[in-house]
């Protein structure tokens, strides 16, 4: 058995501030510790459970926090950006099941770490399809392409809830319980190392049971709208040939979601300026 494990910054345990996540800020080299060892945790808890084969793929800023030096030595690491699959980097057919770990809720969400959906001063939100999603909808679509099912995810209360709205019954391990954006009711590494272990060691249990929700696997062809927060954004985003706009919303339609999440992060990298 093989396991990608996407990993972002924001829902890795302790980080409430985005100081604490930002490279060149003092808070930042001690949170990337942190990010390893959620990591080593969901590795431990896999090879437990008998997978064979776990890929990281580091998914935060630039994809280059993780410390490998400090990295469960099983496990193989996708870092530095852009790659052809950023956040899911080393996704394809032979992978049997995802994990998300530190991931956070979508931009807007009440009771949530660092919400945000990719770009935190560009996206104010995204459809795929009629579905209104995050970075976790996005991600798990790519998976899904490749029928590959999410099976475990790590964050806080709201992003672990906003998961198994969408995905269904996927193992969770709530790190932290979000009183606000910027503001949480932490555990302690100890503690958390322990959760993660253990949701992931049940995760690989089930998968090899056959008992996960299904990967997600959208009609296609995919329509992908980006409402962006400003219309110079917009105006930038239209540059892209087949896009159509209304107000500060930009859709094109993908004929899979391969192809969609390309022309999603083409959308928010030129809109970015
Ligand atoms: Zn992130």
């Amino acid at each position: 058995m093989k396991i990608l494990i996407a990993a972002d910054m924001e829902g890795i345990t302790g980080v409430t501030t985005w100081d604490q996540v930002t490279p060149g800020h003092a808070e930042y080299a001690r949170f990337r510790r942190l990010m390893t060892q959620d990591v080593n945790a969901a590795i431990r808890g896999a090879l437990d459970a008998g997978a064979q084969e776990v890929i990281v793929a580091d998914g935060h800023w630039k994809g280059s926090n993780i410390l490998i030096e400090e990295l469960d030595p099983r496990a193989r690491l996708n870092s530095g950006s852009p790659s052809p699959f950023s956040m899911m980097q080393g996704i394809d057919e032979s992978v049997d099941g995802v994990m998300f770990i530190g991931y956070h809720a979508r931009n807007g969400s009440p009771n949530a770490v660092l919400d945000h959906t990719w770009s935190s001063r560009t996206v104010a939100n995204v459809w795929l399809n009629d579905i209104l999603t995050g970075e976790y909808g996005l991600n798990a679509a790519v998976a899904g392409h490749f029928v590959v099912p999410v099976i475990m995810v790590s964050g806080d209360q709201t992003a672990c809830a906003q998961v198994t709205e969408l995905l269904g019954d996927v193992e969770t391990a709530v790190v932290k319980q979000a009183t606000g954006r910027f503001a949480a009711e932490c555990l302690s590494p100890e503690v958390t190392r322990e959760m993660i272990c253990v949701s992931a060691e049940r995760a690989v249990e089930r998968l090899a049971q056959g008992d996960v929700s299904e990967p997600f696997a959208l009609d296609t062809p995919i329509t992908v709208t980006v409402e962006f927060f400003t219309s110079d954004m917009a105006d930038r985003a239209t540059r892209i040939p087949s896009t159509t706009r209304q107000g500060t919303r930009v859709s094109l339609i993908a004929q899979e979601m391969a192809s969609a999440y390309n022309g999603f992060r083409a959308m928010v990298m030129l809109a970015s300026g």
